[in-house]
């Protein structure tokens, strides 16, 4: 196999980009990945929650669609209640429920029986609620009378028709498909989701539930991988048995991924050592776009193609991995999706104590953020930011994401803190 000099003599010799700063890797990403586009398909709206909207979800109709009680009670017409007193009395002269409208038109001292959501009758415009009466017969005893005209929701007073309820590119959360159910649609157009394969190598790694060696860990990068795939809008494909740091044996489970999925991950083995056998194969086999990122953590990161199919390399450093996913694999997906970039929901927060960097390299850190008594927000950088400490990986609720190039902020500076949750990024209005 060819040693470091030689691979790196040779991505040197073909002009491919070594330690690009992060900005400039997800821009090569986004360049190979223009048309590549999946297209759109249509989903049931019971299969449909976490896709993104290929399309505007309109509605034909206004909302509410009709003028109807906003309460159980009685409607009649307050102009024509007898004299405006606090009390009166009104004869019911039958019920409108909800589905099933009073079709009479009312008189004035009448009212009718009528449930919260139906449809209000002709010559009604006020409805009283249900507790401030008293009925006897068809006598009906206002107790209270409301203002004229409450407790009815006006047609149109939400909207139009016409009017757009979901944007296109938007993720479908359970709001959202309430929306769609709303406007009628039973099925919708989706972005098509990237098909994932998650390869995780390395000779150590035992899969969860097998019982380990001397020296052998759990790969638990398969498992974050494929959650991120999914936070992220992608479809992770069944997790494989990790591979061992063989190039014949990699190079084969990668030629079958290529076959499978649109976008391929691979953690562990695309750094400098001995037994990191992915940038060499990737060089020899299939192409490099760049490898290694002026990230910490998650610097060897290589970005190639393999049978024609996009493959990031990651780090296998649990934190390495998650936080490159982050970088490169996510606006990946999105770019497969036919999206524009993710943003992070963003916000300032002031920190609890002084944070130096000395490398140039930009820094994600693992932080925690809270509300003060005050209302401020404050973060913390977690303890053990190290590449292989999953606790604090696991206990942040943001990611301070640090420039390139050396710097230093006292305690109480404000600083950028991206939320953790990928899917508050789809959000966004
Ligand atoms: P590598 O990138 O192969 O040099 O691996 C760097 C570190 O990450 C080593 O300590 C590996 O044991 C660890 N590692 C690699 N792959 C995984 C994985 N799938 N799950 C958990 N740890 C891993
Ligand atoms: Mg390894």
């Amino acid at each position: 196999m060819d040693t470091l000099a030689d691979i790196e003599s040779l991505l040197q010799a073909r002009g491919i980009p070594m330690r690009l700063p992060l900005a400039q890797a997800q821009v090569l990403i986004a360049t190979a990945l223009v048309g590549r586009e999946l297209g759109v398909e249509r989903v049931e709206l019971s299969s449909a929650a976490g896709r993104h909207l290929a399309a505007d979800v309109l509605i034909d109709h206004p909302l509410p669609a009709f003028d109807n009680s906003a309460m159980d009670g009685y409607a009649y017409s307050a102009a024509a209640a007898t004299e405006r007193q606090a009390a009166f009395t009104l004869r019911c002269v039958g019920e409108s429920r909800a589905g099933a409208r009073y079709s009479g038109q009312l008189a004035a001292g009448q009212c009718v029986r009528i449930s919260t959501g139906a449809v209000m009758p002709a010559g009604a415009d006020t409805v009283v609620m249900q507790e401030h009466t008293a009925r006897d017969g068809d006598q009906v005893q206002v107790l209270s009378a409301p203002a004229p005209g409450a407790n009815v929701r006006r047609a149109g007073e939400e909207c139009a028709a016409g009017s757009r309820l979901l944007a296109r590119g938007g993720r479908l959360h359970a709001r959202g498909l309430s929306l769609a159910a709303t406007a009628g649609s039973s099925a919708l157009r989706v972005l098509r989701q990237p098909r994932v394969a998650i390869l995780s190598g390395g000779d150590e790694l035992v899969a969860p539930g097998g019982s380990l060696q001397p020296g052998q860990i759990y790969d638990s990068n398969s498992q974050l991988l494929a959650a991120l795939v999914a936070e992220a809008g992608g479809r992770a494909l069944p997790v494989a048995a990790a591979q061992r740091d063989d190039p014949d044996g990699l190079l084969d489970a990668l030629t079958r991924c290529a076959s499978a999925a649109d976008l391929i991950l691979t953690t562990g083995g695309a750094s400098v050592g001995d037994h990191d056998h992915l940038p060499a194969l990737l060089l020899r086999h299939g192409c490099v776009h760049f490898w290694k990122i002026q990230l910490k953590p998650g610097m060897p990161a290589l970005f190639g193609e393999l049978a024609g199919k996009p493959v990031l390399a990651l780090p296998g450093n649990p934190v390495s991995a998650y936080i490159t996913f982050r970088a490169l694999a996510w606006p990946a997906i999105r770019a497969l999706l036919g999206l524009p970039p993710p943003q992070p929901r963003r916000w300032l927060a002031r920190l609890e104590e002084p944070l130096v960097k000395r490398h140039p390299r930009g820094e994600h850190l693992r932080g925690s953020a809270w509300i003060d008594a005050q209302g401020q927000c404050r973060v913390r950088a977690l303890q053990g930011q190290e590449s292989h400490r999953v606790l604090s990986l696991a206990a942040a609720n943001v990611i301070l994401p640090l420039p390139e190039g050396p710097a230093e902020w006292p305690a109480g500076a404000l600083v950028a803190v991206e939320s953790i949750g990928l899917e508050e990024a789809d959000d966004h209005p």
